[in-house]
């Protein structure tokens, strides 16, 4: 009977652990995964589409299971954002992606990591200072870096993001505003937050339709950001149809499948080598 009693105590603490494992809660896990490192920098190209040349990369997060197997940022950004863990993997996602790509900024002088911010990184300094700390230490110069704001979700204090996106510009960072046009915010940020630069969503690219027909929302956009001195970049370019269209309209550089999928850090080098080559 005593042994019957061990054993089944011994079951139960193996099967909460099991459970635990599986089935706790998100952000359980993620406070797990950042432990252990599990969230990794891909790179997808962003090309300069009146040279052909790769501009820069935006960075993406991915999870990696244990298993091997990779969990998109539709999981669980929502969730990081919502427990505020996104500051945190933000700052170990740079920091890797600093390290990963430090070569290839020296060989590149032009060249620019773009990274994700969300709105709770424009309360205050903090970001600044981040960005500030993990390229000096690798003696990477601020020209190399940019960040995007999304425009999907509306920002808490756009006086404040001012201030910051300011500051960061004054270190030599540029700042993009992502998503344009599929937010609430309408032109309004265009014209308060004083970004650099404006990403055209792949839902207006997706307009431009394979035959080539064009989107009076995607001309609009792209002389009023010229109008302001921003620079464009267009998202989600799939087909040479809407390259050449984007191209004829003055659109500066592009992202996309059509030039390369978003890909960890041997691939990406790997690309930039073969841009680079003969
Ligand atoms: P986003 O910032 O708009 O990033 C572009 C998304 O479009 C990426 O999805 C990219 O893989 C996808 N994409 C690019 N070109 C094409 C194309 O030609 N066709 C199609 N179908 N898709 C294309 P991904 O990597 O799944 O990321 C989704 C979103 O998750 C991002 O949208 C961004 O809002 C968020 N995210 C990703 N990484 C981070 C991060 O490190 N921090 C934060 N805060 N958000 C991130
Ligand atoms: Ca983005
Ligand atoms: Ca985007
Ligand atoms: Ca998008």
């Amino acid at each position: 009977a005593a042994l019957g009693s061990v054993l089944c105590a011994v079951l139960a603490m193996v099967g909460a652990s099991l459970f635990q494992r599986r089935f706790a809660s998100l952000d359980v896990r993620i406070r797990r995964a950042l432990k252990s490192g599990a969230f990794e920098p891909h790179y997808q190209p962003i090309v300069d589409i009146r040279t052909g040349r790769i501009a820069g990369c935006e960075v993406l997060m991915r999870w990696r299971r244990p298993d091997g197997v990779l969990i998109p940022p539709s999981e669980f950004i929502d969730k990081a954002e919502a427990t505020g863990l996104i500051l945190p993997m933000t700052d170990q996602i740079m920091r890797r992606a600093a390290e990963e790509l430090r070569d290839v900024c020296a060989a590149n002088p032009e060249f620019r990591l773009a990274f994700n911010l969300v709105d709770s990184h424009f309360d205050s300094f903090k970001i600044v200072t981040t960005i500030e700390t993990i390229f000096d230490r690798l003696a990477i110069p601020l020209h190399h870096v940019s960040v995007e704001v999304t425009e999907r979700r509306p920002l808490k204090n756009v006086e404040r993001a001012r201030i910051v996106i300011r500051r960061l510009q004054s270190i030599g960072v540029k700042v993009a505003l992502d998503d344009v046009g599929t937010g609430h915010s309408g032109l309004a940020h265009l014209q308060q937050l004083g970004v650099d630069t404006i990403k055209i969503d792949k839902f207006f690219i997706d307009v431009i339709a394979k035959d080539g027909s064009g989107s009076p929302f995607v001309e609009s956009l792209v002389s009023i950001a010229h109008r302001l001195g921003m620079d464009v970049v267009a998202e989600g370019v799939e087909t040479y149809d809407q390259l050449l269209y984007l191209r004829e309209r003055g659109v500066q550089k592009a992202q996309g499948y059509l030039f390369g999928r978003p890909v960890p850090k041997s691939e990406f080098i790997a690309l930039m080598e073969r841009a680079a080559g003969p």
